[in-house]
């Protein structure tokens, strides 16, 4: 049989989900790597012992399992090299902790995943790191912000909950004029639909928790590098002890493999529901980048491959009293979507969204926000649901 990894350049998209990481005769012809619950490997004689000259050296450094992953992770994102983490929370505070030191100053989106900016105001904090949180919408004018000390600049895009864009390139342009270090949250696109790395960032971060996993019961990260960030972060993941379970890494190299179909689907269903919210009259807004009237919808159109299946919406309320009754009349009128943190699983999903962390990308004014994932479910049933809301948030 030829060689499937030669075989796989310049294929498409699903295809290299389907293919990417293992190379089935590497296992007696078996599809899928074994998983390989490791922490001592033994060495032939002390000599190759002491020299570990050998592929396989300990459990926390590698397995086939964790290759055949990191493999087909690399694949994915165009990467030098690729960490697996044990949550999508510890693939951004390893980056983190690999490229900042006591007396740094480091830009981050004012629009950041809350256990991010939660990390940077207590632990980077501590450890002596300044953070300062920026404009999502700034592009260029972020070298307005950056300081002779300043060392990494985080980008998430779109936002959590409010779902802004970032000028990704401009930004990274900016940035390294510097000599800074330009790191993204990519989880809600995905490398399916945006390549970090392409467009200039070095670090590309992923909770894969969300849509490699897509059953809700797997917590993972992954972090990738470009050749120049390559050597520091994998140094820090020995150095810190972080590693990610063969169990875990398994699971998610066997979602990897359907992500790129179910991604197409919670993309239908989720663009479906948002311009149907959009006729809405108990909607003020609609929080998606896919459309045309969301703010960044030109951003995402020239730099994004497609969108996922998140979003939000602004209830309207007329006064702000009323935000946190509507909102949760609406959420307990619910039955299909459940109440409940997280996403990219295969059942729908609605919070509604607390925004009082942030400093310069405020929360809307007409009414509660409230964030949907849309499942695999079909969409005349979670119209129905979310029809129900609406009537007992209209009864308030
Ligand atoms: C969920 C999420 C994370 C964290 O992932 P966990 O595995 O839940 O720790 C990080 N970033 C973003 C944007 C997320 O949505």
């Amino acid at each position: 049989m030829a060689d499937k990894i030669s075989a796989l350049k310049e294929t498409g998209i699903n295809t290299r989900l389907a293919h990417s990481g293992n190379n089935p005769s590497d296992f007696h012809g078996f599809v899928n790597p074994p998983v390989v619950h490791a922490s001592t490997v033994l060495f032939p004689n002390a000599r190759t012992m002491e020299s570990r000259a050998q592929k396989y050296t300990y459990g926390t450094r590698g397995t086939p399992t964790t290759d055949a992953l990191c493999e087909a992770i690399n694949e994915l994102e165009g990467a030098a090299g690729t960490i697996l983490v044990p949550s999508g929370l510890a693939a951004v505070t390893v980056p983190f902790l690999t490229y900042l030191s006591a007396g740094d100053h480091a830009l981050v989106v004012d629009s950041v995943y809350f256990p991010t900016r939660h990390f940077c105001d207590t632990m980077l904090k501590r450890l002596g790191v300044t953070v300062e949180y920026y404009d999502p919408m700034i592009g260029a004018a972020i070298e307005s912000l950056i300081r002779p000390n300043t060392r990494l600049v985080h980008t998430e895009a779109p936002g959590s909950n409010t779902f802004e864009m970032q000028d990704i390139r401009a930004i990274a342009a900016a940035a390294h004029r510097h000599g800074c270090v330009v790191t993204m949250d990519n989880t809600w696109a995905t490398p399916v639909y945006f390549r970090p790395l392409d467009h200039g960032v070095d670090v590309s971060i992923h909770a894969a928790t969300k849509y490699p996993s897509g059953h809700s019961d797997v917590l993972f990260g992954t972090v990738s590098a470009n050749v120049a960030h390559w050597p520091a972060l994998t140094e820090a993941m020995v150095t810190l002890g972080v590693c990610a379970s063969p169990d875990d890494s398994y699971q998610i190299l066997r979602g990897l493999r359907t992500m790129g179909i179910r991604l197409e689907r919670h993309q239908a269903s989720a663009l479906a529901i948002a311009g149907w919210l959009e006729s809405r009259d108990e909607v003020a807004r609609v929080l998606h980048p896919a459309l045309p009237s969301f703010p960044g919808h030109d951003l995402w159109k020239r730099d994004f491959g497609g969108a996922s299946g998140i979003f939000s919406f602004v209830l309207k309320a007329d006064s702000p009293e009323k935000f946190r009754t509507k909102a949760h009349a609406f959420l307990d009128a619910l039955s299909l979507f459940g109440l409940g943190y997280s996403w990219g699983g295969f059942e729908s999903l609605a919070v509604h969204v607390n925004l009082s962390d942030r400093k310069v990308a405020k929360a809307p004014s007409e009414g509660p926000v409230i964030r949907l994932q849309i499942g695999l479910e079909d969409v005349p049933d979670l119209r129905r649901d979310i029809e129900a809301g609406f009537a007992a948030a209209n009864a308030v």
